[in-house]
C-alpha cells in the first residue's frame, strides 16, 4: 500500500534555476496507491519543484516527504536507496536526460545498474522486456536515442522509469512537444501501465486537458502555493478559485461542458516568485478582488464539500465561506 504524503509550510523549499526562486508554501497532499493526482498551473508556478521535492531530488528545507509513514527527509541518502527505487521520474525533454552515446538498452537499464540491481544479462533482457512493452522493437536496445522520434523516445523514457518496478512516477509534462495523436497515445500508454502495474502518478501538466483525461484530483498551483485541490469533475464542473475558473477557459469546449463558471483566461504573466504581491498572490489578476484580498492572504481550507480546499476570501460557490 503506498500512501505519499508531501508538505511545505512557509517557504518550504527554496531552488535556483537560471536565477529564478521557487518556494514552495502550503503545500500539502496525499497520493494514494494506484492514483493520479493532477497537479496544474502556468509556467513558474512550482510545479517542476514540487515533483523534484517529492522525489527528493531537491530536499526540501522545510517540509517533509513520508512514504508509507516514513520521513525521507530524516534519511541519509543511504538510507534513501531503498526508497528510491520506487519513486522515479519521466521528465519534460526526455532527449535532455537522455546521453546520445549510450544505447536505448543502456538508457533503460541504467536505474538497475546504478542501484546496482542485477546482472548486465539480466538488465538487458529487462531493457528488451520494457521496449516491447512500450509497443517498440526489442532489437532497439542497441540503437540510440537519436534514432527515434520524440513520441518513441517518450516511451524509451516511461521504461527506463519503469526499470526498479516503481510505486510512484511523477511525470513532468510527459505530453508536451508532441503532436495530439501521439499524445492521445501516450496518455492511453500511462492509463494501461497504471492499470497492469498499480501505479501512482504525479502528472504534472500546464495541459488541463490532458490532466483531466488520467487524473481522480486535481491540485492548481499558483506561484509555489496549492490554491485549490478537489476531485477532477468538481474542479471542472464547479471551480471555486477564480484562478482555476480563468485557466478552465483554455480547456476544448466539450471538455468543459457542464461548466457552470466562465472567466477570461488569466491576464498577462504570472508575477515574480521572488517579490510575491502582497495578500491572495492572484489579486493583481483576479477579477474578483476586493480590497481585503490585497491585505490578507486567505488560508487553504475546505469549501464545505469532502476533498475540495480553496485558498480564497470569496469564492465562486461559496457554501461553508462567508463571502
Ligand atoms: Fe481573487 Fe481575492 Fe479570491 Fe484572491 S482571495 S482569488 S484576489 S477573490
Ligand atoms: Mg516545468
Amino acid at each position: 500500500q503506498l500512501s505519499v504524503r508531501f508538505n511545505a509550510s512557509q517557504g518550504g523549499l527554496l531552488r535556483k534555476t537560471q536565477g529564478t526562486v521557487h518556494a514552495l508554501s502550503e503545500v500539502d497532499f496525499t497520493l494514494a496507491k494506484g492514483e493520479t493526482l493532477g497537479l496544474i498551473g502556468e509556467s513558474g508556478s512550482g510545479k517542476s519543484t514540487l515533483g523534484r521535492a517529492v522525489l527528493h531530488l531537491n530536499r526540501p528545507s522545510d517540509g517533509h516527504v513520508l512514504l508509507e509513514g516514513t520521513d525521507l527527509t530524516a534519511l541519509s541518502e543511504r538510507d534513501m536507496r531503498p526508497f528510491r527505487r520506487r519513486m522515479q521520474m519521466v521528465f519534460q525533454d526526455p532527449f535532455d536526460s537522455m546521453n546520445p552515446r549510450m544505447t536505448v538498452g543502456e538508457i533503460i537499464a541504467e536505474p538497475l545498474r546504478l542501484q546496482r540491481i542485477g546482472s548486465a544479462t539480466e538488465r538487458r533482457a529487462r531493457s528488451a522486456e520494457l521496449l516491447s512493452r512500450m509497443g517498440l522493437d526489442p532489437a532497439g536496445i542497441q540503437r540510440y536515442p537519436g534514432q527515434y522520434s520524440g513520441g518513441q523516445r517518450q516511451r524509451i523514457a516511461i521504461a527506463r522509469a519503469l526499470a526498479t518496478n516503481p510505486d510512484l512516477l511523477v511525470l513532468d509534462e510527459p505530453t508536451s512537444g508532441l503532436d495530439v495523436s501521439m499524445q492521445a497515445r501516450i496518455l492511453n500508454l500511462l492509463r494501461d501501465l497504471q492499470g497492469e502495474f498499480s501505479l501512482s502518478y504525479l502528472f504534472i501538466s500546464h495541459d488541463l486537458g490532458a490532466v483531466t483525461y488520467l487524473a481522480q484530483r486535481i491540485a492548481v498551483l499558483y506561484l509555489g502555493r496549492i490554491v485549490e485541490l478537489a476531485p477532477t469533475q468538481t474542479l471542472i464542473r464547479n471551480p471555486a478559485h477564480p484562478y482555476t475558473a480563468s485557466l478552465l477557459d483554455a480547456l476544448p469546449a466539450l471538455a468543459r461542458a457542464g461548466t457552470e463558471t466562465h472567466l477570461p483566461p488569466p491576464q498577462g504573466e504570472p508575477p515574480s516568485p521572488i517579490n510575491p504581491p502582497s495578500g491572495c498572490a492572484f489579486h493583481p489578476r483576479c477579477p474578483k478582488a476586493q480590497a481585503i484580498c490585497r491585505e490578507r492572504r486567505p488560508a487553504l481550507s475546505s469549501s464545505g464539500e469532502t476533498g475540495h480546499t480553496i485558498a480564497c476570501h470569496f469564492p465562486l460557490h461559496a457554501t461553508s465561506h462567508a463571502a
